[in-house]
């Protein structure tokens, strides 16, 4: 999402409206309180991002001289079928060795090589993948959480051990929380800072509206560190500025990311920035705008306003009959091309979900117990907070929208098969989609998308692995497969995730156990390993839900539930 609606720095805060008011308490932010009539209409920038406090004793174990996990069968995240009994050895955050540790279908071995460790995990009979990389982050800021480390340990309780913020938060925040991240001084996973042009405090260029000035912000932004930059053409950004970005971008290893929006895609579409060497099209936008069948400018209703949320999303979705057939010569050639250029295609189909089935997302089993009270404020229909855009949201919208998923997953599906990445980024924190959570239903979607389970891992890993080291000039990424020699970063957990990624998630996935006849909850990570160190998720889930109890304890709610009108 971009948090931005007309393009320049804002960030509605509502606080006692909608949401909230419903429950009858008064409601204050940590910051502010509201005034007589319960709203506030705060214009600040994102810089309530607050880092997350320092790691306690006790919050993950390592990183060890030698840990050994045993007993796992190993899904590595390269596309090889799962195999095992294996033993994993990390030396310090590094893979030191993968043992066989027995036969399918007999007894594993008793007293196992190596002896000298110092840390033994028992993971009989569970599995293993690579961590999971999340493509399309931002972290809570403060009208969502009171500090980063909300979004940090859902993200580490469902596995995510690296995530791209595009942006994570403004500039310093992201350096300083990638440092600390790398350091692991705080409980979060390994961050890569996309920032857009014009951020920092540091920049005194002013805005970077000229090819000449958008270079010197990427040269001046790659000094102070940044791994790639976010791009969203709006009217700072017409083409000529997007291609001096992604041009000096290149010369600076650095990588780019572009959310082509309505405002610039009638000059720039996905394929016009693929052939000026874009590296990944995040969301939706740009793909069918390359495809349309009456030239390059939708056909925008009359009455149709950008800045009324409801007509930018709901009207994405006309996309799907404005747009050439799917399989169609010019859709291949589109993919083609796309491939040629070396896009990545990274949708965050889940962060529009809601679209399809509003009701489902609303009702999702994790919000009572993990959904800040804040973030819950922000998702309900607003006129003012970015993507809670349900103001009339009917039948024929709903229906609108799974046509143009229809058709949106068939492209990505299409776009695999014929060689061209995708990845898998959720952008959550908006439209009903929490941290962490709305990652896993990014992988179910790929899966509906028709990706072979082996397939959505690899988007999930490997694929997000090579998109973030190759603009730096590591074609040979140190994570995203689990392999010897690679970081260990790595999810361990009871359920195969390839039978049902709901298993993956942390409320579970409800099974009927035929003993008891009775229904239950399983699945959910057992152990994040980030950098060598051990995370207990269902530690950091429970860390999680006490927060939000912590929160509406101060707000004046009930701990348990949230206000629904
Ligand atoms: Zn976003």
């Amino acid at each position: 999402m971009k948090k931005h609606k007309f393009g320049f720095v804002r960030s509605a805060l509502l606080i006692g409206a909608a949401g909230f008011g419903l429950s009858g308490g008064p409601m204050a932010s940590a910051h502010q309180a509201p005034p007589a009539g319960g709203k506030v209409d705060a214009v600040k920038p994102r810089a309530g991002a607050n880092p997350a406090p320092a790691r306690q004793p006790g919050e993950g174990a390592g990183p060890f001289r030698k840990m050994v996990i045993r007993g796992v069968t190993l899904i590595d995240g390269s596309g090889a079928p799962p195999r095992g009994p294996v033993d994993i050895v990390i030396e310090n955050n590094v893979i030191a060795d993968i043992l066989p540790a027995g036969t399918p279908g007999l007894a594993m071995k008793q007293g196992r090589e190596p002896r000298d460790f110092d840390y033994e995990l028992d993971a009989t009979g569970m599995y293993v993948t690579p961590g999971f990389v999340d493509m399309h982050v931002h972290g809570a800021s403060d009208d969502k959480a009171p500090d980063m480390s909300y979004s940090y340990k859902l993200w580490l309780a469902h596995g995510v051990t690296t995530v791209r913020g595009v942006d994570l938060a403004p500039l310093e925040i992201s350096l300083s929380e990638r440092a600390r991240s790398a350091r692991n001084e705080i409980v979060a996973p390994r961050i890569f800072a996309y920032q857009r042009p014009g951020q920092g405090k540091g920049w005194t260029g002013g805005r970077t509206n000229t090819p000449e000035k958008a270079r010197a912000w990427v040269q001046w932004a790659a000094k102070q560190g940044i791994d790639g930059i976010k791009l969203i053409d709006n009217e700072d950004q017409p083409p000529e500025v997007i291609e001096a970005i992604i041009d000096e971008a290149k010369k600076q290893k650095l990588g780019t990311v572009a959310h082509l929006s309505q405002i610039g895609v009638g000059r720039m579409n996905a394929l016009q920035a693929g052939e000026a060497g874009l590296g990944t099209v995040t969301h939706f936008y740009g793909h069918f705008e390359s495809m349309l069948k009456n030239g390059q400018v939708q056909n925008w209703r009359h009455d149709y306003n950008y800045a009324d949320e409801q007509d930018r999303f709901g009207d994405v979705a006309n996309l799907y009959e404005e747009s050439v057939a799917e399989g169609s010569p010019e859709w291949w050639a589109y993919l083609e091309k796309q491939k040629e250029n070396h896009v990545t295609f990274d949708p965050t189909m889940t962060i529009y979900a809601a679209g399809r089935d509003l009701m489902h997302a609303r009702n999702a089993d994790w919000h009572d117990k993990y959904t800040m009270p804040q973030l819950w404020g922000f998702y309900q229909s607003s006129r003012e907070n970015h993507g809670s855009y349900f103001y009339d949201w009917t039948v024929g919208t709903e229906i609108k929208w799974r046509n143009f998923y229809h058709k949106f997953m068939r492209l990505l599906n299409d776009y695999k098969n014929i060689g061209g990445r995708v990845t898998t980024g959720s952008d959550s924190g908006f439209i009903f989609e929490p941290y962490g959570f709305g990652y896993v239903q990014e992988l179910e979607m790929l899966q509906e998308a028709g990706f072979n389970p082996s397939q959505v891992l690899m988007s999930a890993t490997l694929n997000g692995a090579l998109t973030l080291y190759e603009p730096k000039g590591q074609p040979v990424p140190p994570i995203g497969t689990v392999r010897v020699g690679k970081l260990a970063d790595l999810v361990i957990v009871k359920e195969n995730p390839l039978q049902n990624f709901k298993t993956l998630y942390g409320t579970g996935a409800l099974r009927l156990n035929e003993q008891t006849q009775k229904l239950e909850r399983v699945g959910g990570v057992s152990y994040t390993v980030k950098d060598g160190i051990v995370y207990d998720a269902k530690k950091l889930l429970s860390d999680v839900a006490e927060m939000v109890k912590a929160e509406k304890r101060r707000m004046g709610m009930p701990e348990e539930g949230l206000p629904h009108p």
